[in-house]
């Protein structure tokens, strides 16, 4: 008899979704909050609901072909290591590339830096249709510009509110959005960076900006915690994962993403042609 399949023991976005009395510092970066078996099964689960999401997504794609609206927006914020290549590369590459629209966002360039900071944003959203991928986002608004002051105090004060109005006028349009943070541990990060530094395959994922980031761990630490205290709102919360397992924070953001795009109950488009006389017309086509 095949082995039952193991599934999650509780609800885990509720268990993951970002409260008002989330804390930060209280939260444990190795755990497996759900989830009671452990790699393997995590595994299996992976790979069947990885067939379910490209079906979702094949469904989501179709919509959009037949005038629908909807898309959906999976964003990823990070510290170096924390596994957000992992995930894009791990759960959205389950599903079809053309269905994906990937953003990066990294340093400003000259041009973005002359515009407003949510105009390389906007360009950037999902068309209907679409799973769109933040890579980082909008939020680095107050991460790194707020931990390296990159902007005035009182500028960025002001920020908060602008994102949260932002992502109700994307929510708005018609996109269901994801809001991810990937939290890895301080001893983890220093493991990560360690085998980047060790292993020569690994020296492209490295920068020696990743260390001068690490020796600012208790403002990144505090910037996430005020982040997730005034952005997490009903349309849009924040998840935070703990990320120390990759497998698990995989496994937690497909089954977030999966979902979300049930929940969007989304049958198969009806057909504007008879294929009753289109078999009709196939089967005259038929040579001997
Ligand atoms: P990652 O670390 O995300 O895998 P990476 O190391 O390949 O990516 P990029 O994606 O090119 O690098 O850039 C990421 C860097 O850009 C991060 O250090 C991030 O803090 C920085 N960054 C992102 N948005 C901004 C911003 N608005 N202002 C300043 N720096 C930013």
């Amino acid at each position: 008899m095949a082995k039952k399949q193991h599934t999650w023991d509780d609800d885990v976005a509720e268990l993951l979704r970002v409260g008002p009395d989330f804390d930060l510092a209280a939260m444990d970066r190795g755990a497996t909050p759900g989830w009671s078996a452990g790699k393997a099964e995590a595994a299996s689960l992976m790979a069947a609901h990885g067939e379910e999401l490209s079906d979702l997504q094949e469904r989501l794609f179709a919509d959009a072909k037949t005038g629908g609206t909807r898309s959906v927006l999976l964003l990823l914020q990070g510290l170096d290591t924390s596994g957000k290549g992992g995930v894009v590369r791990h759960v959205i590459g389950m599903v079809d590339p053309q269905g994906v629209a990937l953003a990066n966002f990294g340093v400003p360039t000259e041009e973005e830096k002359r515009h407003h900071h949510l105009w390389r944003v906007r360009r950037q959203l999902p068309p209907p249709g679409r799973i769109g991928v933040f890579d980082r986002s909008h939020y680095e608004q107050v991460l790194v510009v707020k931990v390296d002051g990159l902007e005035p105090a009182d500028l960025n004060e002001t920020r908060y509110d602008e994102l949260v109005a932002f992502d109700r006028e994307i929510v708005e349009g018609g996109t269901t959005l994801i809001k991810v943070a990937l939290m890895v541990s301080h001893a983890e990060q220093g493991e990560r960076l360690k085998e980047r530094l060790e292993r020569p395959d690994k020296w492209w994922k490295y920068n020696p900006g990743d260390i001068d980031v690490r020796e600012q761990w208790d403002a990144y630490q505090a910037a996430y915690a005020e982040m997730f205290a005034r952005t997490s709102i009903d349309e849009a919360p924040w998840y935070a994962i703990p990320a120390d397992r990759k497998w698990y924070a995989r496994l937690a953001i497909t089954e977030l993403l999966r979902r979300a795009l049930r929940d969007l109950d989304l049958g198969w488009p009806a057909a504007d042609f008879d294929p009753e006389v289109e078999l009709a017309r196939l089967a005259a086509t038929a040579r001997d």
